[in-house]
C-alpha cells in the first residue's frame, strides 16, 4: 500500500478538508470551473499547486506531453478529446490553457525516435501526434540537445494550439469570442511561467518575477 498517500490523505482530512468543508460540500452540488487546463502527466508539473488553485477551479486534462490530438470522427478511444468536449460543451469554460513544460520526458522520447511509427507501443503511437512538431524542428538550426528539446517543446505546444481549432464546436466558440486558448510553458528548472506566441514561437514571461517580469505582456 502506498503509505505516503494514506498519510497525505489523513493530513488533508484533518487540515484542508476541515478548513474548507463548506466550500467542498457546496462543490458536491456541481462543478463550474471556468478554465480547462491540459498538462503533462509529469509528476513535477502539478497544476493545482502551480496555480494555487482550489478544488472546483480547474478542469485538468493530463496526458503524456500535454498533447492535443487533431479532431477525428473515427477511432474508438479519445480520452483527451472526450474531456475537451465535456469542458467546452457541457462546462462551457471561458479559457483553455495548454501547459507545456521544460525537460518533458514525452518530448525527449519523441526526439529519440518515439512517434516514428512503432505500432506496438502505446507511447509511440501517442507521440505520433507530435510528429509534425519534429518535422518543423528539423528546419531550425537548434543543435545542442537542451536547446533542441526546448524548441521541440515549443513546437509541440504550438501544434496543440492548432489542433484545438480543428474541433468544430471549439473553433466556433473561439470565433464567437466566447472561448480563448492559450499556450503556456512552465520551466521546471527556473520555476518561471511563459506565454507562447504561436506565430513566432517566442516565449514571453508572464510570471516568475525577477528580471523576466519586465517582459510582462497582457494576455491575448
Ligand atoms: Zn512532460
Amino acid at each position: 500500500m502506498p503509505n505516503q498517500l494514506i498519510a497525505g490523505y489523513e493530513r488533508f482530512r484533518s487540515g484542508y478538508f476541515r478548513q474548507n468543508e463548506a466550500h467542498l460540500r457546496a462543490l458536491a452540488g456541481g462543478q463550474s470551473p471556468t478554465v480547462a487546463l491540459i498538462s503533462c502527466c509529469d509528476s513535477r508539473v502539478s497544476p493545482a499547486i502551480l496555480f494555487d488553485a482550489a478544488p472546483g477551479d480547474l478542469f485538468i486534462i493530463r496526458n503524456v506531453a500535454n498533447l492535443v490530438p487533431p479532431y477525428e470522427s473515427e477511432g474508438r478511444y479519445h480520452g483527451t478529446s472526450a474531456a475537451l468536449e465535456f469542458a467546452v460543451k457541457a462546462l462551457e469554460v471561458a479559457d483553455i490553457v495548454v501547459l507545456g513544460h521544460a525537460r518533458c520526458g514525452g518530448i525527449r522520447a519523441l526526439l529519440e525516435g518515439a512517434g516514428g511509427g512503432d505500432r506496438q507501443s502505446f507511447l509511440g503511437r501517442w507521440m505520433e501526434i507530435a510528429a509534425p512538431a519534429l518535422t518543423r524542428l528539423a528546419a531550425t538550426d537548434e543543435a545542442a540537445p537542451e536547446a533542441r528539446q526546448r524548441a521541440c517543446e515549443r513546437e509541440a505546444l504550438a501544434l496543440s494550439l492548432e489542433n484545438l481549432l480543428t474541433f468544430p464546436w471549439l473553433k466556433a466558440r473561439v470565433e464567437a469570442g466566447r472561448l480563448a486558448i492559450h499556450g503556456w510553458y512552465y520551466d521546471v528548472v527556473e520555476g518561471t511561467l511563459h506565454r507562447l506566441d504561436p506565430r513566432t514561437r517566442a516565449l514571453e514571461a508572464i510570471a516568475g518575477g525577477g528580471a523576466e517580469a519586465k517582459n510582462l505582456k497582457p494576455e491575448a
